[in-house]
């Protein structure tokens, strides 16, 4: 599955020549063109919003232009860059798909398109680091991302409000082991679904 549908990819993550250089750089993240007409970016993943306007020098963003950054429930820090309008505000919730900015040529940039970059930590210095070793491959990480997103069927919290209003009752005043049993089974139904671990093996 391509989570950059709709994107033609113009440089991969990872070593290659850079273009203006001519040296072998390491590109911390990839180079994406938007096929829609509106230029309109989405965010790949929910999280909150904890930069959105043009990068300073030395921030940890500089040169990136105008950037929305987004930290995920994993604490990773999604970077969308060379924007050339911002859609959102710090503080501000995305969810998944959400609209966060427009694709532009802002800062170092040579032509229009999205720098879209993963980082490791969201602080200090928005997880900058020197090395490779601050970033991850985009698209193995979101692949990673919604397959896990994928597992759970349900939200956590509602499996557990059925399990206790309903399930433990049920079970406690069931009259029979076999009776007892099945609940056990159906509440380990709605465990999994909902990403928990099963209690009753
Ligand atoms: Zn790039």
């Amino acid at each position: 599955m391509n989570p950059f549908a709709g994107y033609a990819l113009t440089s991969p993550f990872g070593y290659r020549i850079h273009p203006v250089d001519q040296v072998k750089k390491f590109h911390r993240g990839v180079d994406l063109v938007t096929s829609a007409p509106d230029r309109m970016i989405y965010a790949f993943v929910a999280g909150e919003v904890v930069h959105a306007k043009e990068s300073i020098r030395g921030s940890g963003l500089g040169g990136y232009g105008i950037v929305v950054a987004i930290k995920d429930d994993r604490g990773y820090l999604h970077c969308y860059a060379h924007l050339s309008a911002v859609l959102v505000k710090v503080g501000e919730k995305l969810k998944r798909g959400q609209k966060l900015g427009l694709q532009g040529s802002s800062g170092l940039s040579t032509a229009e398109h999205l720098h879209y970059e993963i980082r490791k930590w969201y602080t200090p210095s928005f997880g900058y680091t020197e090395s490779e070793n601050g970033v991850v491959e985009p698209t193995k990480y979101l692949q990673d991302y919604y397959a896990k997103e994928e597992l759970s069927l349900m939200e956590k919290a509602d499996a557990n409000t059925i399990i206790e209003l309903y399930l433990k009752p049920a079970w406690g005043a069931a009259k029979t082991a076999i009776e007892k049993k099945e609940i056990g089974r159906l509440a380990d139904v709605l465990r999994v679904a909902s990403g928990q671990s099963k209690q009753n093996v």
